[in-house]
């Protein structure tokens, strides 16, 4: 007999799904609430959809509290929100920087577009305030190859993960990796699609 995966519903629409497709949220001894989005955090979860629209909505109605029987603290909706893409954001931070002490990046605008040029990389983060010249330049050359590019942090913060000053482009070798980041990035944009409801 097939093994079932366990299953929760989402607090807002009520959808049942498993549980890793879920984002699942643990209450602090101070009852303040934790995203786990490891899923590997001890005590009772409260699940909802991986997506903004759910999470905003089941903070807005109150459903963590009813769910953890009794008050929660978790800010407003859109600051659990934000506390949530910060936490997605902070791990894609922490897998570039781990790539890099492993030897599998390569930075700055030059070297990954003289890179492109030799060598297919897994994956390249462009920073959001990369001028634009050389933005569009790394954009063109990598749909070019066929290599999968986002578009997160500024140059400071990527420059900092590397142990580095400012780097507008860092592109991660093709292998773990650059998997695991695809994976992260993968969730980090499905939390906003059709998200960008106010209500
Ligand atoms: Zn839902």
């Amino acid at each position: 007999m097939p093994r079932n995966e366990p299953q929760r519903s989402c607090l807002s629409c009520r959808t049942v799904k498993e549980k890793k497709d879920l984002l699942r949220f643990v209450l602090a001894p101070d009852r303040t609430l934790v995203p786990d989005l490891q899923a590997k955090l001890p005590g009772r979860g409260a699940y909802t959809c991986p997506k903004k629209s759910c999470l905003r909505e089941a903070a807005a109605k109150k459903q963590f509290a009813r769910s953890f029987r009794g008050e929660v603290r978790s800010g407003t909706p859109d600051e659990l929100v934000s506390l949530v893409a910060a936490r997605m954001e902070e791990r894609i931070a922490a897998y570039l920087a781990l790539a890099n002490k492993a030897g599998k990046v390569a930075s700055g605008g030059d070297t990954v577009a003289e890179l492109l040029t030799r060598r297919t990389p897994g994956i390249i983060c462009i920073a959001a305030d990369i001028s634009p010249d050389i933005g569009e330049k790394v954009a063109y050359q990598a749909a070019r190859a066929g290599v999968e590019y986002f578009t997160l942090f500024d140059k400071e913060r990527l420059g900092a993960l590397l142990g580095k000053a400012l780097r507008s482009v860092v592109a991660v070798e093709r292998g773990g990796f650059s998997e695991t980041i695809r994976k992260e990035l993968e969730r980090y944009r499905n939390f906003f699609e059709g998200g960008t409801d106010a209500t």
